[in-house]
C-alpha cells in the first residue's frame, strides 16, 4: 500500500494543486492529512472543498481549531491572528461544520499514529524540536510510525532497537521493522526550512520505505491573490524565502 501524507496546506490552493497532481502521478492508494487546512493563505473554502474530495482521514491543526474557537489564539503572532479573523469572516457554514468534526489525533490506523503537533497532549500544540522532545513523545503512541506536521520543517526521527534516538538523513529512507519513527512531513502551503518548495511524504508499506518529496509550485500566483486580499506582506514574502 502506498500512502501520501500531507500537512499544513494553509489555504494555499496553488501548492495543494501541485501536491495533488504529484500524488496522483505517484499512484498512491490512500491520502492522510495532518491538519492546518486553513490560516495564512487566500483560499480557505476552496482548499477545504478539495481536501474533502481527496480524503476523509484528517486531523485538526491549531489554525483549524482557532477559526472555530476551539483553541485559544492569544499566543498566535499578530499576522497569524489577522488571517484567522479574515478566514472566520469568509468561511462558508458547511466548512465551519467540517472543521468542527476534525479529531485531534488518530491514535491507530494500520501501523501509524496521525497527529498535528505531538502525541503527548496534542491540544497544547507543542513542537518536537529536539531529540529530547522526540524521546518523550515516543512513550505516548503505540504504533510503529507517528506522522506529524506543525513546525513546517520536514524531519525523520528514529528510535532504534538499542534505544538510540537520532535524525535520519536523506530524501528516501528504509523503514526498519525493529525501529520506530516520528516523521514530520513538512508543509505543503508554507514551508519554513529555508526551502520554498512544498513538502509532503510518501510511505510505501510493501517496500518498507518512505520519502519526503519537495516540489516547486506557482508561488507568484498565490502571492498575487494574497496581495489582492490585503493579507499581511510578511506572510506573502515568507513564501518565496521558505521561512
Ligand atoms: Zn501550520
Amino acid at each position: 500500500m502506498r500512502y501520501a501524507i500531507l500537512s499544513d496546506i494553509h489555504s494555499n490552493l496553488e501548492a495543494f494543486d501541485a501536491a495533488e497532481k504529484d500524488l496522483q502521478k505517484e499512484g498512491v492508494d490512500k491520502v492522510f492529512f495532518l491538519g492546518d487546512i486553513v490560516g495564512y493563505g487566500p483560499n480557505p473554502n476552496e482548499c477545504i472543498e478539495r481536501l474533502r474530495g481527496l480524503t476523509d482521514i484528517v486531523v485538526a491543526g491549531n489554525h483549524d481549531y482557532a477559526v472555530i474557537g476551539y483553541t485559544d489564539i492569544t499566543y498566535f503572532n499578530k499576522y497569524a491572528m489577522a488571517v484567522i479573523e479574515w478566514t472566520e469572516k469568509r468561511l462558508k457554514e458547511e466548512y465551519i461544520e467540517y472543521l468542527k468534526k476534525m479529531p485531534l489525533i488518530i491514535p491507530e490506523i494500520e501501523n501509524m499514529t496521525l497527529v498535528h503537533s505531538t502525541p503527548y497532549k496534542p491540544q497544547e500544540w507543542n513542537y518536537i524540536t529536539t531529540l529530547f522532545d522526540a524521546l518523550e513523545n515516543f512513550n505516548f503512541f503505540k504504533q510503529q510510525l507517528c506522522f506529524i506536521g506543525h513546525s513546517h520543517q520536514p524531519v525523520v526521527i528514529v528510535l532504534d532497537a538499542d534505544s538510540r534516538c537520532y535524525v535520519e538523513r536523506g530524501e528516501t529512507f528504509k523503514i526498519r521493522k525493529d525501529a520506530r519513527y516520528i516523521i514530520n512531513v513538512g508543509s505543503v502551503g508554507q514551508p519554513r526550512d529555508g526551502n520554498a518548495d512544498l513538502s509532503y511524504a510518501i510511505y510505501d508499506s510493501d517496500e518498507s520505505s518512505a520519502r519526503i518529496k519537495r516540489l516547486s509550485y506557482d508561488i507568484k500566483k498565490v502571492q498575487a491573490k494574497m496581495r489582492d486580499e490585503r493579507l499581511p506582506a510578511y506572510l506573502i514574502h515568507r513564501l518565496e524565502e521558505g521561512l
